[in-house]
């Protein structure tokens, strides 16, 4: 089997996703997505991973992998770079689930559970509702709303707005800690017991405001905090990890197994997150999990993007053995069903992965015609990228396929 072509698809409608399509000589295609800053991610697959991919076996997946990453890593290979990888690598594995008719958890070792417990992030329930104030002035209402359909644990964001101008996360006065804290108080009085809490910080905070503020929720019950300060700097998130009782998770910011490994070997984390559409696709992703497993730490994927990455986390959570839950957004997944189908089905708190095979789901077909799409394809024989011949003397991406 060959690659003979490489198509993206945008929509204005959702612009922050970008989906690539594989498709090959034996009429098997692949489908992929990443989200964020499109254009960029579109540019590297076009002009530089076609040249990787066209005229190569799909089914060497950890080759083509290897040989992207090696041709980005000298200048590094995170950013759109690994965007791009991620959004390929779920395509290729899309690929090998249709050609041996298998769903792509299978082939990652098949289920450890029957379904899996997501989470939702923020307390909107739909679009319109994301950014409201009232949100955050009665959040007891919409978290009743998630109680009732069986979701018990919400991740909410009160402190980020408090890291602006002018002390851009170096400071919260007592004032601002006060206005973040009353909102996680009138969530825990709402709903009591009955709802886990987790708090999200966006990475916007220094070590000491993000352990004055961790310290400062430790009255609430707190499931965890998720990036309280940047982790590029293990030690430092470890700092603020050794200061608080709650769980810290890291992080969606990272990229590759080499990331994480830092944040591991500095026990700088209690929950390892990942987004599969931004750390490295499907085969980074499960080897980040597998890494946290080794030090006796769960895994939450990150998602928040498209259609698509959803579904790939349900496959990669119904797999993973050190699984914490899955990462959903209601607001989000409530609209996919006009661009991909079928869809998983989220039911009291769960969701259920597609049994099809590879993701089990397709682009609708029409989306490719529609007046908001930018369609871009690169074909066997075109080589966009000058560079490509330096990877070639290289020795990148010069075996040939297998026949
Ligand atoms: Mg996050």
């Amino acid at each position: 089997m060959r690659i003979t072509k490489v198509k993206t698809l945008q929509l204005k409608k959702i612009p922050r996703v970008i989906w690539v399509v594989l498709e090959t000589d034996e009429g098997i295609s692949g489908l992929g997505e990443t989200v964020a800053k499109p254009g960029v991610a579109r540019a590297v697959i076009h002009e530089v991973c076609s040249s990787f991919l066209l005229g190569k076996n799909p089914l060497d997946i950890e080759w083509l992998w290897i040989s992207m990453f090696r041709a980005f890593s000298s200048h590094g290979a995170t950013g759109a770079e690994m965007r791009a990888i991620s959004a390929i690598d779920i395509a290729l594995w899309d690929i090998l689930g249709k050609y041996t008719g298998q769903p792509i958890y299978r082939l990652l070792g098949g289920a450890c559970r029957d379904k899996v417990k997501v989470y939702n992030t923020g307390l909107a329930m739909l679009a319109r509702e994301k950014y409201s104030k009232k949100i955050y002035e009665q959040p007891g209402e919409p978290a009743k709303k998630l109680l009732k359909l069986g979701i018990d644990v919400v991740k909410i964001a009160p402190f980020d707005r408090y890291s602006v101008k002018p002390f851009l996360g170096h400071y919260i006065s007592p004032e601002d800690l006060k206005k973040g804290l009353e909102v996680v108080k009138r969530l825990r009085e709402a709903i009591g017991d009955r709802m886990q809490i987790a708090i999200d910080m966006y990475s916007q905070f220094d070590v000491p405001a993000a352990i004055e503020i961790a310290r400062a929720l430790e009255p609430y019950d707190i499931l965890w905090i998720e990036d309280p300060a940047m982790p590029d700097n293990a030690s430092a998130f470890a700092e603020v990890k050794a200061a608080t009782k709650i769980r810290i998770a890291a992080s969606e910011r990272l990229h590759t197994r080499y990331a994480f490994r830092r944040i591991c070997e500095n026990q700088a984390a209690d929950i390892i997150i990942a987004d599969p559409c931004w750390a490295g696709g499907i085969s980074e992703t499960k080897k980040i999990a597998s890494m946290a497993e080794v030090y006796e730490l769960p895994f939450a994927p990150h998602n928040a993007g498209g259609p698509v990455l959803h579904i790939v986390n349900s496959l990669l959570c119904i797999n993973i053995p050190n699984l914490w839950m899955m990462e959903s957004m209601r607001h989000n997944y409530q609209n996919f069903g006009e661009f991909v189908t079928p869809l998983p089905e989220i039911k009291n708190g769960y969701i259920t992965p597609l049994e099809g095979p590879g993701l089990g789901a397709e682009l609708k077909p029409e989306l490719w015609d529609r007046e908001d799409a930018m369609v871009d394809t690169t074909v066997e024989g075109e080589v966009r990228d000058p560079e490509a011949a330096v990877y070639k003397q290289a020795g990148f991406g010069t075996r040939q396929p297998q026949q």
